[in-house]
Order: C-alpha cells, then sequence, then structure tokens
C-alpha cells in the first residue's frame, strides 16, 4: 500500500515566517538627523548615508538582520548653517541636537518630528501616539526603543518641559 505524506509540504515553513515582526526589526537610519555643530554648537541637518538593513555576515555567509545597531559612528554629509563647517561623520549619541540628561541616563531624539511622539509617550498621552505611530514604522520602532527611565513617574515632569523647550525653538 502506498503510503500519503500526512502534511503536503506545498506551504513549507514560509506560512509561519511573520513579515510584520521582521519589519519591525528591519532598521534603517532616519532620512534626517538634527545634529549639534562641533565648533559652534548650533543644530543642523545631517543626512546619513542610506544602511542595508541587511548586511552581508562573513561569517555566515548570508545576510543578518541588524537588532538595535543604532549609536557608534554614522558616515553622511551635513553643513552647519551659522559657521559653514561640513561634517562627514557623526558619533551617535553624543552628536545629537536633542539629548534630555535624567539621574538615569540619556534621552536623545534623531529629530523634531520623532521628538513629538516622544512627548506624547511620556505624557502617556496614548490616543495622540496611537495616531501618530499607525502605519509609520520608523516612528513606531524608535517610540519602542526609548528607555524606559523617560516615562517613568518622577522623571516626567522635568522630561516634558525639557522637550517643551526643544520644541519651541
Ligand atoms: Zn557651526
Amino acid at each position: 500500500m502506498l503510503e500519503m505524506p500526512l502534511h503536503p509540504l506545498r506551504h513549507g515553513i514560509r506560512r509561519f515566517w511573520n513579515p510584520v515582526e521582521s519589519r519591525y526589526w528591519a532598521y534603517e537610519r532616519p532620512a534626517l538627523i538634527e545634529a549639534e555643530c562641533g565648533r559652534c554648537g548650533k543644530s543642523y541637518a545631517f543626512k546619513p548615508d542610506p544602511c542595508p538593513p541587511y548586511p552581508y555576515d562573513p561569517v555566515s555567509g548570508g545576510y543578518r538582520r541588524i537588532k538595535g545597531q543604532v549609536c557608534g559612528a554614522i558616515a553622511g554629509r551635513g553643513a552647519c548653517g551659522k559657521c559653514g563647517k561640513v561634517t562627514t561623520s557623526l558619533n551617535w549619541p553624543e552628536a545629537a541636537h536633542i539629548k534630555i540628561k535624567v539621574a538615569e541616563g540619556v534621552l536623545w531624539s534623531w529629530n523634531t518630528q520623532q521628538l513629538l511622539a516622544i512627548r506624547a509617550l511620556v505624557a502617556g498621552d496614548k490616543v495622540l501616539l496611537r495616531r501618530m505611530l499607525m502605519n509609520d514604522w520608523d516612528l513606531s520602532r524608535i517610540v519602542g526603543r526609548i528607555p524606559r527611565f523617560a516615562a517613568i513617574k518622577r522623571n516626567r515632569v522635568k522630561v516634558l518641559a525639557a522637550i517643551d523647550r526643544y520644541l519651541r525653538k
């Protein structure tokens, strides 16, 4: 008697691959970074070079996904509008324009647009936050990585006041 396989293999493991989760982890830097000029202290726009979310891995011979690789040297280009200094590499987050220090560490933001979402998170404005993050994967990833100390109760007032100072500028 010929035995039939219980489960034909035509669907394979791919059926269980979760594209949402994979997109959540795939990493790209924002197209625009607000950096602080190393010479005069003024903020300026820095455009990072595109960075592939799946770099070639010589050890495994395949492509590995970048997870959480955010800080460190960032290649790109920007020029200070005040003193004219041209920059081709940043050290992150030291070069961030938006940096808020509390006892537990430093909360930073790539740019003002993301700071608005961070503000909604810290303020606990869930409706506004959900509206801002809707279909915006880059922003969702950033907000998902905000350190916990930024939104805890004892830091809330200080962090919100600092955010509002940046937003008023
Ligand atoms: Zn400058």
